[in-house]
């Protein structure tokens, strides 16, 4: 079978399926293992252990799929900007003026891919039934679908495979389209016709995502601290979040964009965006999920990204929220949950009460009222 016309049916029927980026890299060693193996050495992946366990099958794709020969990475637009809320302003809640009532109770934010469906499942979907349509095509062939959870350097290679470039914010960048996108891959026993790296950067003398990061993340630019970083405390962190971090959370219940919301590269407007939205996600009621029981955690989230937060680390993001947001009306339920059974919980309860409360004395003392901005 002729190469190149398999590897543009390919791409057709990516396409088909969602993806609206698509290009293909030789499968060969990760260009960026030496850089990745340097951020895990400087302690940057925090309390994600998989990620050490699993180093140094980063360095080439084999560790996937034995026999493969060509890595096809495609990328899926999710949309941004859809919550009616602003999103350059990480402290959204902080900025309004409770003291005159000026409290939208719909006030915790999450990050734009979270406003759908569960994500991983939604791809791995897609992704399977390219892989599947690709062994159909060429009987005998071997495949492997990935997307997230398995060692492959995935920003590595889509930049390798013509997608886009790695920004100082440390994510891929498409010049067409931003880069709110999911990435996956395709791994193939196939000689592919490969796409020519993307061979240039277009972050200029920009700083805006380092300068806008609201904990300071970047230690330096295109490296990521994540154990600062806001998607990595209120999604993958499991214990307490480091009090000193918790103010900088603002109103961020799931995930942070901020650094990707400032970028010039998402600025442009996009059509055609594949992966569904959810509005009633864009924003949720911080007071209303501390009182979320298990069953009704399990009922609401199941289908969505926040099931993987587990209940325990959502009610602890809402709980920061609140004081951050630092309403008094927070009080009842920020007390209930001083009764919780997970103690991430109580402890973040406890912390957003003595927050209000000091607020709240400032404020009948004449002292600045906000504790946070
Ligand atoms: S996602 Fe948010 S906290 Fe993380 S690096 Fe970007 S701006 Fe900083
Ligand atoms: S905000 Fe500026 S520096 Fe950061 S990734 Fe975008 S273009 Fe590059």
């Amino acid at each position: 079978m002729e190469t190149a016309s398999l590897t543009s049916r390919l791409k057709a029927k990516a396409r088909e399926l969602g993806f609206a980026l698509s290009g293909v890299a030789p499968a060969t060693n990760a260009d960026g293992f030496p850089r990745f193996r340097d951020w895990l050495a400087r302690g940057y992946a925090g309390e994600m252990s998989y990620l050490r366990t699993q180093g140094d099958a980063r360095e080439h794709p084999r560790s996937i799929l034995e026999t493969v020969r060509s890595v096809l990475m495609v990328g899926m637009e999710y949309a941004y900007g859809a919550g009616g809320v602003s999103p350059l302003c990480a402290f959204e809640a902080n900025c309004a003026d409770v003291s005159q009532g000026a409290y939208a109770p719909r006030s915790g934010k999450l990050a734009a891919y979270a406003q759908g469906p569960d994500y991983h499942r939604y791809i791995w979907d897609r992704l399977n039934a390219l892989a599947a349509w690709l062994e159909a095509e060429a009987p005998g062939s071997r495949t492997e679908a990935v997307a997230d959870t398995a060692p492959l350097l995935e920003r590595d290679f889509a930049r390798r495979a013509g997608l886009g470039w790695v920004g100082k914010n440390t994510m891929l960048i498409n010049r067409r389209r931003g880069s709110f996108f999911f990435l996956g891959a395709v791994l193939t026993d196939l000689d592919l016709a490969t796409d020519a790296p993307f061979a240039t950067a277009h972050c200029g003398t920009c700083t805006a995502c380092l300068d806008a990061c609201p904990t300071k993340a970047f230690p330096q630019p295109f490296v990521l601290d994540a154990a600062k970083c806001i998607s990595y405390l209120t999604v993958e962190l499991r214990s307490a979040i480091p009090v000193e971090l918790r103010e900088p959370m603002g109103n961020w219940l799931y995930g942070c964009d901020v650094c990707q919301d400032v970028c010039p590269w998402n600025s442009k407007p996009r059509e055609g965006v594949a992966f569904p939205h959810n509005a009633e996600l864009a924003a949720l009621d911080p007071i209303e999920l501390l009182g979320l029981s298990a069953d009704q955690f399990r009922e609401r989230f199941k289908r969505t990204s926040l099931w993987r937060n587990r209940r325990a680390g959502l009610l602890r993001n809402a709980a920061i929220v609140l004081g951050n947001v630092g309403d008094e009306r927070a009080l009842p339920a920020l007390e209930r949950a001083l009764g919780d059974a997970e103690e991430v919980i109580r402890d973040a309860a406890a912390w957003a009460i003595e927050r209000i409360r000091q607020r709240y004395s400032n404020v009948n003392s004449g002292l600045p009222s906000s504790p946070s901005v």
